[in-house]
């Protein structure tokens, strides 16, 4: 008898030791770790917008919105954040709280665009809903149309980009390029998600998060008496396709650089900041897909590994690039509130 209490015992901390370990791994793979960008690059919210200055307000990932007083106009309009079960293995569909939520914490009730950058779900899922709410024009690609189309969206309010034909919004020129989505590592991701990019007919959500295609990546080039600007929502490019274009101010997506070789982010560079040679680099689409949106950003919950994978390369080469370029600011925007890019 005495013989088989210490068996007992052993098989109690083995299971002990196994909980605790799967807990551990547990909140570790759940978890969100801080963000991959330097928390001294915030700037600062502004307290009032002077009269006649063009602003930006920024909710997160590369939804942004720009407004000089007279015409307001949002890129991607994403508000949702579906957790990760659901995004991996469920369907999911505009979260019609989270859109109220982050329109009222923007302070907008009209636009007169919102243009997803691409067509995937953290781009364009909620872009029907922003505009509905917003008399908005949606623009976009075939891919954004068929997004629209599925939530019932009216088709005279539709209107499709075309590669480098440039349209007016009040007093902002906005030219659209088509370019290139950052290469996922895994190539089912990428068939999945790049290779097949139409979105062939009406998309009703609920939906797979891997039913929203790519459609096109665009960057917008913007234009404004005030001053310039190009947009790059995901960390692809073209080369040198944006030879020529000088811009006052550059928002970069970076999300996912980290995961790529280090000659791929040198190359981004070039082809980017170094190319259109700004006076600030705002960088975007560094926050969670999936961290909720009235908490402070913070980096991809862990399990995502194909988004989070690499965050810390992406910290060093950012803080590299930071150190090596001093004359040049490198910037992140408040979550809502409001930042005046040109008085
Ligand atoms: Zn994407």
């Amino acid at each position: 008898m005495n013989a088989e209490r210490p068996l007992v015992s052993t098989s109690v901390i083995v299971l002990a030791v196994a909980v605790l370990l799967l807990a551990a791994a547990w909140s570790y793979l759940f978890g969100y770790p801080p963000p991959p960008v330097n928390p001294d690059w915030e700037v600062e919210a502004a307290e009032t917008i002077p009269e006649g200055a063009l602003a930006v307000r920024y909710a997160g990932t590369s939804t942004l919105l720009f407004d000089d007083g007279e015409t307001a106009f949002m890129l991607d309009g994403w508000f949702s954040r579906p957790p990760p079960f659901q995004v991996f293995f469920g369907k999911i569909e505009p979260d019609l709280e989270a859109i109220s939520y982050g329109l009222e914490a923007m302070g907008v009730d009209q636009l007169a665009a919102v243009l997803p950058l691409h067509s995937h779900y953290d781009h364009a899922m909620d872009t029907p809903e922003v505009a509905l709410r917003t008399d908005a024009t949606v623009y976009g690609s075939e891919a954004t149309a068929n997004i629209c189309r599925g939530w019932g969206f009216p088709e005279e309010r539709i209107a499709i980009l075309a590669d480098r034909a440039p349209f007016q919004l009040g007093a902002f020129t906005i030219t659209p390029i088509e370019s290139k989505h950052f290469l996922f590592n895994d190539p089912d991701m990428v068939e999945t998600m790049l290779t097949q990019s139409e979105i062939p007919e009406p998309l009703v959500p609920p939906a797979s998060a891997f039913d929203y295609k790519l459609g096109k990546a665009y960057v917008l080039h913007i234009e404004h008496p005030k001053g310039s600007m190009l947009v790059i929502g995901s960390a692809g490019f073209v080369p040198g396709q944006l030879e020529g274009i000088e811009v006052d101010v550059l928002f970069a997506g970076v999300g996912g650089l980290g995961s790529q070789t280090a000659d791929y982010r040198e190359q981004y560079w070039q082809e980017t900041v170094a190319t259109v040679n700004p006076e600030r680099l705002v960088l975007i689409h560094w926050d969670s897909l999936t961290g909720p949106l009235d908490q402070p950003m913070t980096g991809e919950v862990r399990i995502a590994g194909f988004l989070a994978a690499g965050a810390e390369d992406t910290k060093a080469f950012l803080q590299t690039k930071a150190d090596a370029n001093p004359e040049l600011p490198f910037q992140t925007l408040p979550r809502f509130a409001p930042v005046v890019l040109f008085p």
